[in-house]
């Protein structure tokens, strides 16, 4: 017997006419570079939306197709999330921090029909036109009077594109399977892929984000995306927002300490989100500046993800900031939320530093996310909080496959998708992440946590950021390697570094040296770049039965 209840699509669409309705005055700031700060609403975010819909029909756009963007987080790539979705084509959200010849080979793999783009990326648009077989047109995301001046033949102003549309758009009634956008996935082996989300994915994603044990998000928050909207749709905070009426805060391209600090205190920020990186940068800055945001400031939570959150990084935020740390984890291919940590009503009682300790691991997993552990045989390991293995997930946000099934099947026989981490769950269903297959290091048969040996070397006052590699070792097959950044005037040794970390992980865990650096190198999406410190140090260890390479100061 079928239940009698209304069977409406789940559309990008609908959350957007429910922003009309429930809350059209809520505001989207964001800076644009344009100006000072934009301000608008999501009325004004509705109207343009529809303006852009019908550009886009004029344009001959269909449904399916590919529209793509090079913008930082704005409130017209805000327009474009509801516009393009909307009307049934697939925004393709391209990451400009990948290398040129990546975004080359992407858009021509999404067969790319029109490119908007921000002002900062008119050079690389003039040098990638005419490699983007399928893009019919540049349109730049700014007025007549800001056009850049770039030799790029089909170059269209997006302001002059929708000021003669009509303000009226019926949004078609899509199957809610049907593709929204598109994001392809770093890639750090072989191309890139793309993971294809759909109307009904994005939506029963953006719903988690705005539970209680998600992100709480709701219509008293004022949020800031540091995460960007080119990168796993911002997280799904564009569509979340929308749904519940939150404040949206777009930081355009400053990204740096003293710009994120201004935003917060300008536009009233309560819920902020990104990277670790991006919140070390903040807090250097506050610490150098001896700013008081717990006074200054209206932040209470702060989500961290993309990476592990290192125990220092969560301590300022609680300490200084008087912010509430919500560690996460999840990737692109989950549309990325799979958990988020809060604590139990067990811990009501647990100390500060306690609480740190808990906030070290992942978080729980939320309704929608399937998770198990298994070993290298397949056989499911106990949820003890001990036993370690490949973390599988399952669910109606996460990907069946890449677009165009490039690189064959991901999913097991009973559904299950490898997310390419190690991990173990405890009897509380908390996630602790241990780290990357590839990056595990692998020492005389045992498993090292690069990521807890990086985030106990953070603990240290003078060290501003820390990786660890598993580097060829002649006996132990491999051994840790801690290549660190000291903070600015800051000094510490590696005997130092060493006795400090003696005291806080197992003696065989112990790096075998210490590398010090200017800088560590990163991806596009602001994590370490393992792959390229390994490539660095690779015979670090081995030469050093002969004599270190010269390039290397311990
Ligand atoms: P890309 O695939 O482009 O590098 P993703 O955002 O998809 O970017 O990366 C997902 C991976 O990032 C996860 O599989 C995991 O290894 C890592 N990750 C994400 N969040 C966390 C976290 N909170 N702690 C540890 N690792 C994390």
């Amino acid at each position: 017997m079928l239940g009698l209840m209304q069977d409406q699509p789940l559309l990008i669409s609908s959350v957007l006419e429910h922003a009309l309705q429930a809350h059209p005055q809520s505001q989207i700031a964001s800076r644009t570079g344009e100006e000072s700060t934009h301000h608008c609403s999501y009325a004004d975010i509705g109207r343009r939306a529809k303006q852009l819909a019908n550009a886009l029909t004029t344009l001959g756009v269909q449904p399916g197709d590919r529209i793509a963007t090079l913008a930082w987080n704005g409130y017209r790539h805000m327009e474009m999330y509801f516009g393009v979705s909307g009307m049934g084509a697939v925004l393709h959200t391209i990451n400009p921090r990948l290398f040129p010849e990546q975004i080359e080979f992407i858009a021509n793999h999404a067969e790319d029909q029109y490119l908007f783009f921000d002002l900062s990326f008119a050079t690389l648009v003039e040098q990638l036109a005419p490699r983007m077989k399928s893009v019919k047109a540049f349109i730049a995301l700014t007025d007549r009077s800001r056009m850049p001046v770039i030799g790029v033949p089909n170059l269209l102003c997006y302001e002059e594109l929708i000021q003669e549309q009509s303000e009226q758009f019926i949004w078609p009634i899509l199957d809610e399977r049907v593709a929204s956008s598109l994001c392809y996935t770093s890639g750090t082996t072989g191309n890139p892929k793309g993971v294809l989300y759909s109307h009904r994915s994005s939506i029963l994603h953006s719903l988690a984000l705005c539970t209680q044990d998600g992100f709480g998000l709701s219509s008293a928050d004022s949020a800031l995306l540091v995460v960007p909207m080119f990168h796993v749709n911002a997280w799904g905070m564009p569509y979340a927002a929308a749904m519940c009426g939150a404040k949206l805060v777009l930081p355009g391209a400053q990204l740096d300490g003293q710009s994120l600090y201004q935003l917060m205190d300008d536009e009233g920020v309560t819920l902020a989100l990104g990277v670790p990186t991006v919140w070390m940068a903040l807090q250097q800055f506050v610490e150098a500046h001896a700013l008081n945001p717990a006074m200054d400031l209206q932040l209470n939570r702060v989500v961290i993800g993309g990476a592990a959150a290192p125990r220092t990084v969560v301590e300022t935020f609680e300490r200084r900031f008087d912010a509430r740390v919500l560690h996460a984890w999840g990737m692109t291919e989950m549309s990325p939320l799979g958990t988020v940590c809060h604590l139990l009503p067990k811990h009501r009682d647990a100390t500060l530093e306690e609480r740190l300790d808990l906030q070290a691991s992942q978080g729980r997993s939320l309704f929608g996310v399937s998770m198990k552990i298994i070993d290298t045989t397949g056989a499911e390991l106990p949820r003890d909080g001990k036993a370690s293995g490949h973390l599988l997930v399952k669910g109606p946000w996460i990907a069946s496959q890449y677009y165009r099934a490039e690189g064959g099947p991901i999913l097991d026989d009973a559904g299950w998708f490898d997310t390419g981490d190690i991990a173990s769950i405890d009897p509380d269903n908390y996630l602790h992440i241990t780290d990357r297959a590839k990056d595990v290091i692998k020492s005389g048969g045992e498993w090292i946590s690069s990521i807890d040996l990086e985030n106990a070397a953070m603990g240290h006052a003078a060290v501003a950021e820390a990786a660890v590699i598993g580097i060829p070792h002649p006996k132990w097959q491999e051994r840790p390697l801690l290549v660190v950044v000291l903070k600015p005037g800051k000094i510490a040794s590696k005997e130092e570094l060493l006795s400090f970390l003696e005291a806080r992980v197992a003696k065989w865990w112990l790096p075998d040296n210490v590398v010090f650096v200017e800088a560590l190198p990163h991806t596009a999406t602001g994590k370490l770049q393992k792959i390229k410190l390994r490539e660095q140090f690779q015979d670090y260890y081995t030469a050093l039965s002969g004599s270190p390479k010269k390039h290397i100061q311990s």
